[in-house]
């Protein structure tokens, strides 16, 4: 086999597995090298995506959420359950079963397609040459006309709260609880601590959310953010915001171990809670060790991400760098996204990325969805805009599905009604705020939408409702 090719990818999560394939559906000669090996010692893609975040957290949100419905929430449509129970070791199991055989889909999807895989770690010398160190200490030597570098991120560790993968634990370690902790500590309120949060609280446990901003989900459309909080909380999930974590102890022996945090509370208070488990979650950040040799070329910013341009060409001539390893939004479709974008630039295409419509979903119960500006954003741009909001608890299909809680909002440009962002709490709310996106992305008014016919009932009449509104002509609410 050459060693030459016209592409290499190093990392296979969803930002460069999807940059290999379509790289080798355009004919280029592709390779993908991956460092992740799993308990056997052998090679797996699919990257934190697939292996410990977006795929094996939703099993269990799914899992979670069954459990809680058949234990709590049946009664209502006149169905009585008793007895349920939930088995964590098997609902575990479920989700591995889920990430071998996604993860598996991807090698499958290689061969199909005609992609080299390499398993091992890839490290980027002078000259677009990859030199990869298998996971048998074997050392090849691969070159080649484009490299793309997807190597991703990793979660931050806080030296006050030292992961010790036991009673301390990260995002991936939280996929891995074998029992309903009976007390849970969540650093950090926002997606992912929301998500695994959201798992555990379901499933028995007493959950504390410890989060340093003042503002709920800060990053979000705050009058929506403001709605997730009251239905979150009703839910259970303690949320306690403006609260700095100071230090932690670890005390006691095998199961009876508990950490104590220490932390100031919104008032300025010290304050010390215990817990069975404590799960840190305050963001993540680009990983690029033993990536980059001294002489290839590629700059790093100064938070640490691979810098590039708005086509992702990094500071080395025929070098792209994609995913959570560039700035950005840390999320898989942008990645995919940049993948796609970049093996069509190679094979000579114009493709862009539009950075303005990134969804961005939290997959809680209601979900929480939004795409664009935030009402907040333009505010602060002194962009002229119409808000139209539309609540479930006026929605028909909502009532008989018995979920009301939650809104539709939709921002227009006061000028030209043209839909700059769309925020939702509620049922489906990922799948309704992607209408409202590829709306966006043909240069949508909210007067168009309110003019497409929706099937009746469904959840989506809420998006042409909120349409509708944004101009004053909502039917549905007085
Ligand atoms: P990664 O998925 O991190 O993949 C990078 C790959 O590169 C890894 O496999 C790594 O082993 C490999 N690699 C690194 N260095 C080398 C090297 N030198 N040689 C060879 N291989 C190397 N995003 C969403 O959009 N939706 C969600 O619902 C969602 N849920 C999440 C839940 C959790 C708990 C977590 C932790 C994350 C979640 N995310 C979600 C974020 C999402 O997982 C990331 O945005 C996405 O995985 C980034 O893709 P990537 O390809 O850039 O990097």
């Amino acid at each position: 086999m050459s060693d030459k090719f016209d592409v290499i990818v190093i990392g296979s999560g969803p930002a460069g597995y999807v940059a290999a394939i379509r790289a080798a559906q355009l004919g280029l000669k592709t390779a993908c090298v991956e460092k992740w090996k799993n308990a056997e010692g052998q090679g797996v893609n699919g990257g934190t995506c697939l292996n410990v975040g977006c795929i094996p957290s939703k099993a269990l949100l799914d899992s979670s959420y069954k459990y809680h419905e058949a234990k709590d929430d049946l009664g209502i449509h006149g169905i009585s359950t008793k007895d349920v129970k939930i088995d964590v070791p098997s609902m575990i199991a479920r989700k591995a079963g889920i990430v071998k055989q996604l993860t598996g889909g991807i090698a499958g999807l290689f061969k199909a397609n005609g992609v080299t895989s390499f398993y091992g770690t890839g490290k980027l010398l002078a000259n677009r040459v990859v030199e990869v160190t298998g996971h048998d200490g074997k050392v090849q030597s691969l070159s080649a006309d484009n490299v793309i570098l997807a190597s991703g991120s990793i979660p931050v560790n806080i030296p006050v709260a030292p992961v010790d993968n036991d009673v301390i634990i990260d995002s991936t370690g939280a996929l891995e609880i074998d029992a309903v902790p009976e007390r849970l500590g969540v650093i950090g309120a926002g997606v992912i601590g929301l998500e695994l949060g959201s798992v555990w609280n379901r499933l028995g446990s007493k959950v504390v959310l410890l989060e340093a901003m003042p503002n709920f989900l800060a990053m979000m459309d705050q009058q929506i953010a403001k709605e997730a909080s009251k239905i979150l909380t009703k839910q259970g999930l303690d949320i306690r915001l403006n609260c700095r974590v100071t230090g932690s102890e670890v005390t006691g022996k095998g199961k009876k171990k508990t950490v104590t945090v220490t932390f100031t509370d919104a008032d300025g208070k010290e304050q010390k809670e215990v817990f069975d488990k404590l799960i840190v979650c305050v963001g993540r950040r680009p990983f690029t060790q033993n990536l980059l040799a001294a002489d290839c070329g590629v700059n790093l910013d100064e938070r640490g991400f691979i810098y590039v341009n708005d086509l992702c060409s990094t500071s080395a001539p025929g070098v792209w760098a994609i995913g959570d390893v560039v700035r950005g939004p840390m999320l898989a479709h942008k990645g995919s996204e940049e993948g796609v974008v970049v093996a069509e630039r190679i094979a000579g295409q114009k493709a862009i990325v539009n950075y303005d419509i990134i969804p961005n979903v939290i997959y809680t119960h209601p979900e929480v969805a939004s795409v664009g500006k935030t009402e907040e954003q333009l505010k602060a741009d002194g962009e002229p805009y119409n808000v139209g909001v539309f609540p479930f608890a006026a929605s028909g299909r909502a009532m008989a599905a018995n979920e009301t809680a939650g809104m539709v909002k939709i921002l227009a440009h006061a000028d030209t009604d043209r839909v700059l962002g769309a925020h939702i709490v509620g049922p489906s709310a990922a799948d309704l705020v992607q209408q409202v996106a590829i709306a966006m992305e043909f240069g949508s008014s909210a007067e168009d939408i309110g003019m497409t016919i929706f099937g009746h009932p469904t959840l989506s009449e809420a998006v042409k409702e909120a349409a509708l509104a944004v101009n004053g002509h909502a039917i549905h609410i007085a």
